[in-house]
């Protein structure tokens, strides 16, 4: 069995046009496919003599909701089934546009030390179809369309590039979902290597969990900084920013007390991103059990906020939403059937890489 939500737009109409159809009907599939409706349905249009086969060889099933909760605040998350594991999509109302945070792995072998989903370990990459298939569903199980994606779910998205890649084409694709691609942002907590790619292939928005701008603060706290430390990761930021002239880079930094919230941490910031052109969202820690860590006061963030916006750098502070069911900023933990614990994926060894 195919499932046709693994493919994009060109793989669409490969798939079409080996069975002798001409594009424009691969488009008119993939429209019926992404604007909600199933089999046989999506085939309406083809030649008669392609259903019977095409119903027994392809399918577009719907992920299973294991669970569908909504927090007082209006955010609602959803658990899905997936083979063994089961992932987290948490979607976030608002006045003026619909934000879905999609998850590109199951579980995540960074092992970020402030992030639950970092303590879970790693169990898989997700498919181009588990990854739309998050997108599609949200849209068909609500009244409003979903207006912006954040790869901020569960997973290190760079870590997943062949099947990130396509999911983005199809989110951004006219006849897909027709998300400007301003309003999708991938986020990566500085995957060097695959940020290259990136941005060659797609005109995302990119945003960098930096959380510390010293690599002995950020090798302590995220341990993929020992393999590409932040004259790397700086180096990425500003070849992203030549490709794409009119965009900006969000740098997210989760505000830890006493850990990376003191005036000489924003200093360093300061020296670390004065030049470049970013905005950085500061975010409030979203506290788990057993977290090695607690949220700095308020008044130390907005003093913080203070210190960068006097040096120019524009700073946002997030709005906690959806904690009260697990849903904030580093509380998808889904049940996931961790094969390896943190580092021990071998992805991330723990040497740094020769720049
Ligand atoms: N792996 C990618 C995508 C996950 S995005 C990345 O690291 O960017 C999830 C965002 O939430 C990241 O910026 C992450 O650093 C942040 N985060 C993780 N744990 C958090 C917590 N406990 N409280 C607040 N933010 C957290």
């Amino acid at each position: 069995m195919q499932n046709l939500l693994d493919y994009d737009h060109a793989a669409l109409t490969d798939f079409f046009q080996q069975r002798g159809c001409k594009s424009y009907r691969a488009t008119q599939v993939f429209r019926r496919l992404h604007r909600g409706q199933n089999a046989p349905d999506i085939f309406a249009d083809l030649p008669k003599s392609l259903h019977a086969d095409l119903l027994a060889e392809t399918h577009c099933p719907p992920l299973p909701v294991a669970a569908d909760n909504t927090a007082a605040d209006g955010v609602r998350k959803w658990l899905f089934d997936t083979a063994n594991d089961r992932i987290e999509t948490v979607l976030i109302p608002e006045i003026s546009r619909q934000t879905l945070c999609i998850s590109s792995q199951a579980g995540c072998a960074l092992a970020c030390r402030f992030c639950l989903t970092g303590k879970q370990g790693f169990s898989r990459n997700l498919s181009v179809a588990e990854i739309i298939g998050q997108l599609r569903q949200a849209n068909a199980m609500q009244e409003r369309r979903v207006t912006n994606v954040v790869m901020m779910g569960m997973g290190e998205p760079l870590l997943n590039l062949e099947a990130v890649l396509p999911a983005l084409r199809t989110m951004t694709d006219p006849h897909g979902y027709a998300l400007s691609p301003k309003r999708v942002t991938v986020s990566t907590a500085g995957v060097v290597p695959a940020m290259a790619r990136l941005s060659a292939e797609t005109n995302v928005a990119l945003a960098v969990s930096l959380h510390a701008a010293t690599d002995s603060l950020r090798d302590d706290i995220m341990p993929i900084n020992r393999k590409y430390p932040l004259a790397m990761l700086m180096k990425a930021c500003n070849h992203y920013l030549q490709e794409h002239p009119r965009a900006f880079i969000t740098f997210e930094y989760v505000m830890l007390d006493n850990i990376n919230d003191s005036h000489a941490c924003a200093r360093d910031l300061i020296r670390l991103l004065g030049n470049m052109r970013c905005k950085i969202n500061l975010i409030p820690f979203n506290t788990f059990a057993d977290a090695p860590y607690t949220p700095s006061s308020k008044k130390t963030i907005f003093a913080f906020r203070d210190i960068l916006m006097k040096s120019n750098l524009m700073t946002t502070i997030r709005k906690t939403r959806g904690s009260d069911i697990l849903a904030a900023c580093g509380q998808l933990a889904g049940e996931v059937q961790a094969r390896t614990m943190g580092l021990a994926a071998g992805e991330v060894p723990l040497t740094r890489a020769s720049s």
